[in-house]
């Protein structure tokens, strides 16, 4: 299997300097840093060699330091700078590289993407998987969603699919977003995690139900990172050689099979393993145990998604596999951890407004709201130049004449190239090959702000609880909401527990019991 060929990257580097900066691309090359470290005088940034990096320069044996020891001020400065900002949610998390290989054409129907173009054609992979509300220190072991977002290094340009373990996402309308996420994460007054902020905001919005049931189901806590699916939550066009448009979703499930951990024992790796995904993902591929997914899609024409009785953009439902069955493609493999962690885990950033030719969005509004967020919150995180770090780019010169300049420029940034188009002095233009196909907004509808807080949030987690969970796992499921629930307050489990009636009666008259059985003095 190939990885996500270094050597690419360097040759390219080495046969046009004018546009990428040789010495980053480097970063890359572990014998580079292998010969560094066994063969190099270590310099300052300035290149000046050091003679002496394990004693400041003192004023007599016992000190003070000198102002002017131009390296202990450098190392002090470089400490002091070198952690950026953590995501504000999936902080925590691992990374590693591998191939997707395509295995079937039936997807070439649907689709013009190069990836796709031809069985066994192969597409270098970073994925990054991660737990959604803790911070970067937080414990793997937790129940929450786990991030599952998969870097496409693709012949035409960079493809972010920034998924999840979890088929849907917690609201429609990216507006309730943020609101959504900091009810998970930590209390404003007490820094603490606020399971009564948690049900509070579920409670009053019940689309929040669906992914919840997910949420408390075994896979709520799932074993590593191996051996959980991952999903597209979103929906996506695919638009073939003939311009001909579905919709779609896919779909990654894993080869390892599903594994959960059970809650106690989830809680005590929390105390003795904190890193215990990232850990298993890592000696996982030391140890050759490549971890691989079967990519599905599935397919709804327009035709169909104008007929179907749900909005099929909306984040917070599934397409049923018998109504949409899964279409394979392909197997996505990781095989090559990272070589520097900071570079190319820390440092990646998905964006799912990097679509190639032959994927676009859909009118998916949570979608939507990640089209602007994702690029917004790198640049503050990472800074203006976030797509052009090593792990963030294409395998191939960019030409971005017109997106330049800003901090941290480290290439030649096109030297004298006119940085306005259209110009007269190249010939770098455009190609109409690659423009949109048009398409038709159905019936022109009115612009407002329409109300779709009540639309059918309550069918697809009853199937779920009805027909995909055993008795075992309905039980399990009582339990864990109800652990998690008793810290809140007593008007807010009424309205929690009267939200999960609506899913199914036995839920909600199971949960209260619990919590009557778990909290007597508040709940009687
Ligand atoms: P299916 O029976 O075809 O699919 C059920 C899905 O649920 C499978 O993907 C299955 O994964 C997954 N599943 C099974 N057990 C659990 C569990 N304990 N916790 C979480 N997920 C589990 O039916 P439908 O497609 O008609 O969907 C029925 C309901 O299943 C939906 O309303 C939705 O709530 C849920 N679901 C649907 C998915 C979809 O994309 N259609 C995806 C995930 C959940 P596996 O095949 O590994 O057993």
């Amino acid at each position: 299997m190939c990885d996500r060929s270094l050597n690419q990257v360097i040759d390219f580097a080495e046969s046009d300097k004018n546009y990428v900066s040789f010495k980053f691309c480097k970063l890359r090359n572990i014998s580079f840093a292998k010969k560094l470290i066994q063969q190099e005088t270590i310099t300052e940034l300035s290149g000046a060699k050091i003679g002496d990096k394990l004693n400041s320069m003192t004023c007599g044996k016992r000190g003070p330091v000198l102002l002017q020891d131009t390296i202990l001020l450098e190392e002090l400065r470089q400490f002091d700078v070198e952690r950026i900002p953590e995501r504000v949610v999936h902080a925590k998390g691992g990374g590693a590289f591998g191939t997707f290989i395509m295995t079937h054409q039936q997807i070439t129907n649907y689709t013009k993407a190069a990836m796709f173009s031809h069985v066994g054609k192969e597409t270098p992979v970073f994925i990054r998987f991660s737990t959604v509300a803790g911070e970067l220190g937080s414990a793997d072991t937790v129940r929450d969603v786990r991030g599952f977002a998969i870097k496409f290094y693709t012949d035409d340009g960079i493809w972010d699919l920034v998924g999840n373990n979890c088929p849907t996402g917690p609201v429609k309308d990216p507006i309730r977003f943020p609101s959504a996420m900091r009810s998970r994460k930590r209390n404003p007054r007490t820094h603490l995690p606020d399971r009564n902020a948690f049900w509070d905001f579920a409670s009053l919005l019940p689309e929040t139900v669906h992914q919840l049931m997910f949420l408390f189901s075994e896979r709520g806590i799932p074993d590593g990172f191996r051996h959980m699916h991952g999903f597209s939550i979103n929906t996506f066009k695919l638009v073939n050689a003939k311009n001909d448009v579905v919709y779609t979703r896919f779909f990654f499930r894993t080869n390892q099979g599903i594994k959960n951990i059970e809650p106690p024992v989830a809680q005590r790796l929390a105390a003795e393993n904190r890193d215990y995904s990232i850990r298993d993902l890592y000696n996982a591929i030391e140890n050759g145990e490549y971890p691989s997914w079967t990519c599905y899609v599935q397919i709804m024409t327009f035709e169909e998604a104008k007929n179907w009785y749900y909005n099929p953009f909306d984040a917070t439902k599934v397409w049923p596999h018998k109504e949409f069955p899964l279409v394979e493609v392909g197997q996505l493999i990781l095989n090559r951890n990272p070589v520097n962690y900071f570079a190319e885990v820390e440092q990646s950033a998905f964006n799912p407004a990097n679509i190639p030719y032959g994927i676009e969005p859909s009118p998916d509004m949570e979608l939507h709201g990640r089209l602007f967020s994702y690029v917004d919150t790198q640049r503050y995180r990472l800074g203006a130049h976030a797509p052009k770090l090593p792990v963030n780019r294409p395998n191939f010169r960019t030409v971005t004449p017109t997106i330049r300049d800003g901090k941290g420029v480290f290439d030649d940034n096109f030297d004298g190239f006119p940085n306005y188009y259209p110009n007269s002095y190249s010939n770098a233009k455009t190609d109409k090959h690659f423009v949109d196909p048009a398409y038709r907004v159905t019936n022109t509808p009115d612009v407002d702000r329409y109300d779709t807080t009540d639309e059918d949030n309550f069918d697809q987690p009853k199937i779920f609880w009805e027909t995909v969970l055993n008795d075992k796992e309905r039980k399990n499921m009582i339990q864990a909401i109800a652990n998690h629930m008793k810290e809140a307050q007593l008007f807010i489990q009424r309205r929690a527990v009267a939200m999960l009636s609506g899913v199914h009666e036995d839920l909600g008259n199971g949960v209260w019991e619990q919590l009557r059985q778990l909290n007597t003095t508040r709940c009687t």
